[in-house]
């Protein structure tokens, strides 16, 4: 079992998030636990208060260092495995979140996620209890409690059990680096489009074909960038070649899309 520990000043809202649908249904099931652990619980004042005004002043609060140490302290207490935790703290200025890095995180058995509110964290307890700073991407948000959820949603749904079909998460996008085919389901004809007629076929090699070379056209036209890392055989390279000079100098080639 995957045991996730989100360290927020906000609970409900991370929980209510992660306790529907999938993930709700794989805590239920026993294949993960998801606990929020409140920072604000650990408010060393009589006000009940977690931030202070940052000290050389600027605009904001920031969530000071010692409720945010002794919530990570009650956390260590819960840990069944003793080690020191890998403890994420989100972050606009971390590494960027990508499926890599929820395939490695998907191997621990237990993970902490800080999430920081108004202007962050004192700088110190990050230093002492952080291990790794994730960012969801080059913008800024108000809490980390999102990226939290995001974080956990696309972890979790690799842990074995949680989907009910274990092939669907293997066979989509950034899979190999490539991004998944289109997909189609009943009815066959809806505002005039057709299916394609190969999904109708039940032949397993051609549609399999057809998959992978839809796959190859709309990552080149989408996302060369990831191209660059995929293992392309030679025809499937000079497909993406002339999809990528397509888009840079319009030389329409009808038979690329096909
Ligand atoms: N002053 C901080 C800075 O410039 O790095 C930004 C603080 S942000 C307003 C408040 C909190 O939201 C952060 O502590 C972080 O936990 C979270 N956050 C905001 N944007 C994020 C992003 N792109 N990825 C991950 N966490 C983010």
């Amino acid at each position: 079992m995957m045991q996730f520990y989100i360290m927020t000043l906000f609970p409900d809202m991370v929980m209510g998030g992660l306790h529907t649908s999938i993930i709700g249904r794989a805590v239920k099931n026993g294949l993960l636990s998801v606990e929020a652990v409140n920072i604000r619980d650990y408010a060393f004042n009589k006000h009940n208060s977690v931030d202070d005004y940052p000290y050389g002043g600027g605009a904001g609060m920031l969530m000071q260092a010692e409720p945010v140490y002794q919530a990570y302290e009650a956390v260590k207490e819960k840990l069944k495995t003793g080690k020191r935790p890998r403890l994420v703290y989100l972050s606009p200025q971390g590494k960027t979140f990508n499926q890599t890095m929820a395939e490695e995180l998907a191997k621990e058995e237990e993970l902490v996620l800080l999430c920081g509110h108004y202007e962050g964290i004192d700088e110190r307890v990050l230093e002492e209890i952080v291990t790794d700073y994730v960012s969801v991407g080059d913008y800024v948000l108000t809490g980390g409690e999102l990226p939290a959820m995001l974080m956990v949603d696309a972890i979790a749904r690799l842990v074995p059990g949680v989907l009910h079909n274990d092939v669907s998460a293997e066979f989509e996008s950034f899979q190999d680096n490539l991004l998944e085919y289109p997909q189609y389901s009943r009815p066959e004809v809806w505002h005039d489009k057709r299916v394609p007629e190969v999904l109708l076929s039940g032949h397993h090699a051609n549609v399999e074909k057809w998959r992978r070379r839809q796959s190859v056209v709309r990552t080149a036209a989408l996302r060369p960038d990831l191209l660059k890392k995929a293992e392309l055989t030679e025809e499937e390279r000079e497909l993406a070649e002339r999809i990528s000079n397509y888009q840079s100098n319009g030389e329409f080639d009808e038979n690329i899309y096909k």
